[in-house]
């Protein structure tokens, strides 16, 4: 049996590919440093973790409302009102299993084939995997001119973004939603790493006049308190969008885990402190890492704005960054990834994810520079 042509369009996501690829070489006794993965290496703070356990205990252990738990909901609600400086209500707010249903639900809900859709290359492969899935056009958006073709159906932003770790100044998000507004055009606003910044503080477009009721905001636990296994994120939409979403969080999972739920209402309204810590450690990294790979020969690593990721332009390598990035893992024994698989603007970079120890970042410079003396 023949499998159906739509899953031809789907890509997968680099990162879990290369991971498979390195474990492969961990089996047969080599040492790898993993910089692949875009999660924190901190456990979940134990507080979150105490809630779930609660939560079991006391029977959340059963269905529960497909859009998310009402508490929950409220607690979303208050927290992006007052970290977007806009007013959401708990009507608004769709729980889904992680942030990616609300890349997914979202646009299966608002595009029909042939609608163009403007997203960021290099971005999170899964968008360019959705607007083709959708038989969608592509149409990628250049952050320093950013334009939105007349027929572009949604813009999709990410700020912090991955892999560049580059914030979207005010100046480009009022370009954007002056372009928007009026039309019949949707922004989706992934905004999964608002709170991992070391420099100017990401603004949310939907807190643009007018722009709340175009926005789709993503957000979610797994990168702020280091729960990307518990699989947890949240959209905050116009309202006649959420029976939509309803609708095919319905028809694929029901709800979201109800334990889970409740160890995300202790995320929010508990101590912050943990989110604090894990982003000055963060810093400590990026300044460390980044600064060592930009001494490099031929490697140029800028400091980045946000997210847990080193994007070093290795143009002067005379490699592609599919070669570099092979050779770094089988040679060099650094697994990392290729910037052409972040789409075709990524070409001449590597995005490495920090989120690991300063030891081991250290040791992977070292291993790279290494390799780079050995083979030039
Ligand atoms: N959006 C971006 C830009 C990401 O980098 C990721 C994860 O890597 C996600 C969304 C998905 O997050 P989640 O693991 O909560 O589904």
């Amino acid at each position: 049996m023949k499998l159906a042509s739509r899953i031809e369009r789907l890509r997968i996501e680099s990162a879990f590919d290369v991971l498979v690829r390195a474990r492969a070489l961990e089996a047969q006794g080599r040492n790898i440093v993993h910089l692949e993965i875009g999660e924190p290496d901190f456990p979940t703070p134990p507080h979150i973790v105490e809630a779930a356990k609660k939560a079991l205990d006391d029977g959340y252990t059963h269905y529960g409302p497909t859009q998310g738990l009402p508490e929950l909901r409220e607690a979303i609600a208050a927290h992006v009102s007052e970290s977007r400086g806009i007013e959401a209500k708990a009507s608004q707010v769709c729980v889904v299993p992680g942030g990616k249903p609300i890349i997914f639900f979202p646009m299966m809900a608002l595009l029909e084939p042939g609608d163009e859709v403007v997203f960021p290359d290099p971005g999170f492969p899964i968008y360019e995997s959705m607007i083709r899935f959708l038989e969608c056009v592509p149409v990628p958006l250049d952050p320093k001119d950013p334009r939105i073709t007349d027929r572009a159906k949604m813009v999709i932003l990410n700020s912090p973004e991955n892999p560049t770790g580059e914030v979207l100044g005010r100046a480009a998000l009022e370009r954007i939603a002056e372009q928007v507004r009026g039309r019949d055009c949707m922004v989706l606003s992934d905004e999964i790493y608002s709170r991992i910044y070391y420099g100017e503080a990401p603004g949310s477009i939907a807190s643009l006049p007018g722009m709340q009721e175009k926005t789709i905001i993503l957000d979610g636990f797994s990168k702020t308190y280091a729960m990307t296994g518990w699989r947890i994120g949240f959209g905050v939409m116009p309202e006649w969008l959420v029976d939509a979403v309803n609708k095919l969080m319905v028809n694929s999972n029901s709800c979201t885990a109800t334990f889970t739920q409740r160890a995300a209402i202790a995320a929010l309204t508990g101590p912050q402190d943990c989110v604090v810590e894990m982003v000055a450690e963060f810093r400590k990294r990026r300044d460390a890492f980044c600064a060592a790979l930009d001494t490099v020969p031929g490697w140029k690593c800028p400091m980045p704005g946000g997210a847990f990721y080193a994007w070093p332009d290795v143009t002067g390598t005379g490699k592609s960054s599919k070669e570099l990035a092979d050779l770094l893992l089988n040679e060099a024994g650094v697994a990392c990834l290729n910037g052409a698989s972040f789409g075709a603007r990524g070409e001449g970079r590597i995005r490495f994810s920090y989120a690991n120890s300063l030891g081991n970042l250290m040791e992977a410079v070292e291993r790279i520079r290494g390799f780079m003396e050995g083979w030039g």
